[in-house]
């Protein structure tokens, strides 16, 4: 049987969310076609219930397949391993908590359908907390103002790829994976969905501000050099007055100035410039993390178990252990 679409799904603890989100998205797909589908769950290394409770699924109904990683990997990884076992000509990627309403799947179809080879869902509204909204909405401005590839605004992980994309996207060496960015670089006829962005079904948010913080500085780094070239304007600048400020003391020495009493002038000079130092080097740092990174060449992720898949023609760079 042909599979047509691939709908991935990452699931971290999900255990309370995840029949009634197989029951809206069988019934979505169920309308659209009745089995030329596969849903493919990304168990992200839970500790609830969730694999049991997939398996179980698993065993009602053979459309569905579980990829179960080692240990928790985190969404990005999660997403790209469902990716990599993804069959269908089109690969749906909706997160698990039924904030991504499955209906919406249908839309994406039908741009698709209009030879869009990526369509990506914007989000109208979201019911999320005030906290988030905001660091959300901040992110997506400070990153296309940063970045050299533009994301389109309140986009979110919520998409459809084309087969084409998706064997693209697999091939790609790198390690630090942000999906959002590497969309727009592949390019192509993109076409988007707006739908309103529903609550969390069920359980705890699992992008901690912490998490969401690392992938923002992920993005960032992995996107947009500007940081580092704003830096070198800051260290011109400095130095120039550095050097002017040289020029005058000589000037001073010379004319007979009485130039003791400059100790806090003095200070805040060695303060600001030591600060301004310690930034750049903490921005070079992260550049220097994410070289390190991937020169380690180390797998995106590690399955520990596979449901479903046999696991021929892995990527390069990916590891199955069973
Ligand atoms: N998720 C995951 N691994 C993680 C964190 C999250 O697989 O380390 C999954 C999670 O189960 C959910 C999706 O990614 O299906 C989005 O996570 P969440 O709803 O917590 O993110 P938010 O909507 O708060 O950004
Ligand atoms: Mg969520």
């Amino acid at each position: 049987m042909k599979i047509k679409y691939s709908i991935v799904i990452p699931i971290y603890n999900e255990e309370n969310i995840i029949p009634e989100l197989y029951s809206r998205t069988t019934k979505v797909l169920g309308s659209v076609d009745k089995t030329g589908y596969e849903i493919i769950f990304v168990d992200d290394g839970s500790n609830d219930h969730s694999l049991e409770i997939l398996e179980k699924l698993y065993k009602k109904d053979s459309k569905i397949k579980i990829v179960s990683l080692s240990r928790n990997f985190g969404h990005q990884e999660a997403i790209s391993a469902g990716i990599d076992f993804a069959k269908g000509n089109a690969v749906i990627t909706m997160d698990g908590d039924l904030q991504d309403p499955p209906e919406i799947i249908i839309e994406f179809i039908k741009e698709w359908g209009k030879n869009c080879k990526i369509v990506y869902g914007i989000r109208k509204n979201t019911k999320e907390s005030f906290q988030k909204r905001v660091f959300s909405k901040m992110f997506y401005r400070v990153f296309n103002k940063l970045s050299n590839v533009k994301i389109p605004l309140d986009a979110g992980d919520f998409c459809l790829m084309d087969r084409e994309i998706v064997d693209i996207l697999v091939n790609l060496p790198e390690k630090v994976r942000f999906l959002r960015g590497i969309r727009p670089w592949i390019g192509f006829k993109q076409g988007f969905v707006k739908y309103n962005r529903d609550k969390r079904y069920g359980g705890k948010a699992k992008y901690t501000i912490n998490k969401s913080t690392k992938l923002a500085i992920n993005a960032l780094a992995s996107f947009s050099y500007l940081p580092l070239h704003l830096f070198v304007g800051i260290g011109f600048f400095t130095s120039l007055f550095s050097f002017i400020g040289i020029v005058l003391t000589i000037i001073a020495k010379f004319a007979g100035i009485e130039v003791v009493k400059g100790w806090t002038s003095t200070i805040m000079v060695i303060l600001l410039l030591g600060g301004i130092q310690l930034i750049m080097l903490g921005i070079i740092g992260e550049y220097i993390e994410k070289i390190f990174e991937e020169t380690k060449h180390r797998p995106l992720y590690i399955v520990n178990k596979l449901v479903g898949i046999t696991p021929n023609q892995l990527p390069r760079g990916r590891q199955v252990s069973k």
